[in-house]
């Protein structure tokens, strides 16, 4: 067994020890890097600011080990040697295990990430169970086609796993990105090297105790936390990785891309950043509107890739609106992840809260008003005022860049042809929200929307079986549903020849 990382947790829905494994997962044990360079990373609290623990560091050299034995279980105990229905089972167990273990997992991710313990119980924990038990469902369905051509020769296709995937994901749903990954790549018979974020590892860790609970074969799975400039750009550079899964920033997923091209044209998956538009007509359900528009942008404090940060109101409500949803974002409680009050826990980092409150500063002065927000919450830990801009235009930096934080910017429209060209006004294009009761309205505003996920009177809600993805630089293929296990497989065509006779002239 790994050094551990203890935690006694005491708060009203939970107590008890925890122990999570801390070190590199690699072939189902736990080590420190094989590169005697490497060090330790720091995992901070961040309602606290303090240190929690210290955790061994992976380098290059630890990604060439994890894919060797990711390749060997690939040749070995998994891939084509292991039955679709037989794989499926591993991630039932591994679904039960996440739901036996919820409150010990919603309360690391609590600690860990800033998220309210009620949050990652009832979303990330949950959710990220029913993942792994949708893709079981997919692992024994997994089959090409068989394709007529001419009478005398037919073919078939075979959907072939991948082989070893490299898997780098963000800290902002740490446990659940872990899933959106590592499902579907198991499901197809992929095995991963998948690198969590340096600020967010400790679900991650605690899963790999999971597997092997689950008697998952080793080096099915390996788990390797690192910095992205290390670990990070050898998972993309890797010549041995036959396909990358990148969640993250557009510049840091440019970058994955570019190292991907030019070490073995592995291929790419691509989840982006976002500036969701969320637009509300005046024929909307008002106070659903309002509700969600705010849960739109101040679920997971904002720290969320399709947050519809960008909202735009029908002129004659504008006002009505503007008042109702400040009174809504001064309602949702600020404050410790594990009061069960609180709605909006501490922003994950110190980098992170620096970056945010730059943008706020750079609204108020690119004439921005505050409508209500803008300041920090308390003293210690990274908190931060649910915050919304009025006023603003379409070129200030608020509007047009990333803020990633609990800070929404508001503009009045006329007319759905200008709305819809306000909200396509954007390099991203993952997310996009329309609030209206005109059925014809909400279909003709949908299409005309450039956006991966469209939601219609509702906001930011995710299901395994819905597709997820982005248009334009938010993003390059499609995760969750059907369509992910296309991101994991290979299709293979193999032509029979029932008869037909060579046309060579000899
Ligand atoms: P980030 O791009 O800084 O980091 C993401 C991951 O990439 C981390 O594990 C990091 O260590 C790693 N990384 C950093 N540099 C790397 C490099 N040179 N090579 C390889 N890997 C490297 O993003 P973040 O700050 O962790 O997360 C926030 C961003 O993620 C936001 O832009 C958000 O919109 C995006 N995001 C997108 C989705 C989606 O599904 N589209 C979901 C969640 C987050």
């Amino acid at each position: 067994m790994a050094p551990t990382f203890t935690h006694e947790f005491n708060h009203s829905a939970f107590k008890g020890k925890v122990e999570v494994p801390v070190g590199l997962f690699i072939d189902g044990e736990w080590s420190t890097s094989a590169d005697k360079s490497a060090k330790t990373i720091d995992v901070v609290n961040p309602t606290t600011g303090e240190v929690l623990t210290a955790i061994p560091e992976g380098m290059a050299a630890d990604v060439d080990l994890a894919v060797k034995a990711a390749q060997t279980a690939f040749d070995t105990t998994w891939g084509l040697n292991c039955p679709g229905f037989k794989r499926g089972e591993y991630l039932i167990k591994i679904a039960e295990l996440i739901e036996r273990d919820i409150d010990i997992l919603a309360s690391i991710e609590a600690l860990d990430n800033g998220k309210t313990f009620s949050a990652a119980k009832g979303f990330d924990v949950t959710e990220s169970a029913r993942v792994f038990r949708y893709y079981a469902g997919w692992a024994d369905k997994i089959h090409g086609k068989t394709i007529e051509t001419t009478s005398d020769k037919f073919g078939y296709t075979r959907h072939e796993p991948v082989g070893v995937c490299g898997q780098i994901i963000p800290w902002n749903f740490p446990l659940y990105m872990f899933s959106w990954k590592i499902a579907p790549a198991l499901a197809t018979g992929c095995t991963v090297v998948i690198k969590p974020s340096e600020l967010t590892p400790l679900t991650a860790l605690y899963m790999t105790k999971l597997f092997n609970e689950a008697g998952l074969p080793k080096g099915v799975v390996n788990v390797l936390v690192g910095l992205g400039q290390t670990v990070g750009a050898a998972i993309a550079a890797h010549p041995d990785i036959e396909k990358v899964a990148f969640t993250g920033s557009t510049p840091v997923g440019r970058k994955v891309m570019e190292e991907a091209s030019k070490s073995n044209l592995k291929k790419v998956s691509l989840e982006l950043g976002g500036k969701g538009s969320n637009i509300i007509f005046a024929d909307c359900d008002f106070d659903e509107a309002v509700k969600y528009a705010a849960q739109g942008i101040f679920f997971n404090h904002g720290q969320t890739c399709c947050a519809g940060s960008r909202l735009y109101v029908q002129r004659s409500i504008y006002d009505k609106f503007t008042q109702a949803f400040k009174t809504a974002a001064q309602g949702l409680k600020v404050g410790d992840p594990f009061e069960p009050s609180s709605y909006q826990g501490p922003q994950v980092s110190q980098t992170q809260y620096d970056r945010i409150m730059n943008y706020v500063e750079c609204g108020k002065q690119e004439g921005a008003k505050v409508i209500t927000g803008g300041k920090r919450y308390g003293k210690t830990g990274y908190f931060i005022e649910p915050t919304i801009f009025g006023d603003v235009t379409a070129n200030m930096k608020i509007v047009r860049e990333e803020i990633f934080g609990p800070v929404i910017v508001m503009s009045a429209f006329d007319t759905e042809e200008e709305v819809v060209a306000a909200a396509n006004d954007s390099h991203y294009g993952l997310s996009s929200g329309i609030f209206t009761l005109d059925i014809n309205r909400a279909h003709r505003v949908a299409a005309a929307l450039k956006a991966g996920t469209v939601w219609v009177n509702c906001f930011n809600e995710l299901h395994p079986q819905l597709p997820f993805g982005g248009f334009k630089q938010s993003g390059i293929g499609r995760e969750l549903g059907e369509y992910a296990l296309e991101n994991y497989t290979e299709v293979k065509t193999v032509q029979i020849n029932l008869g037909m006779k060579c046309g060579i002239p000899l």
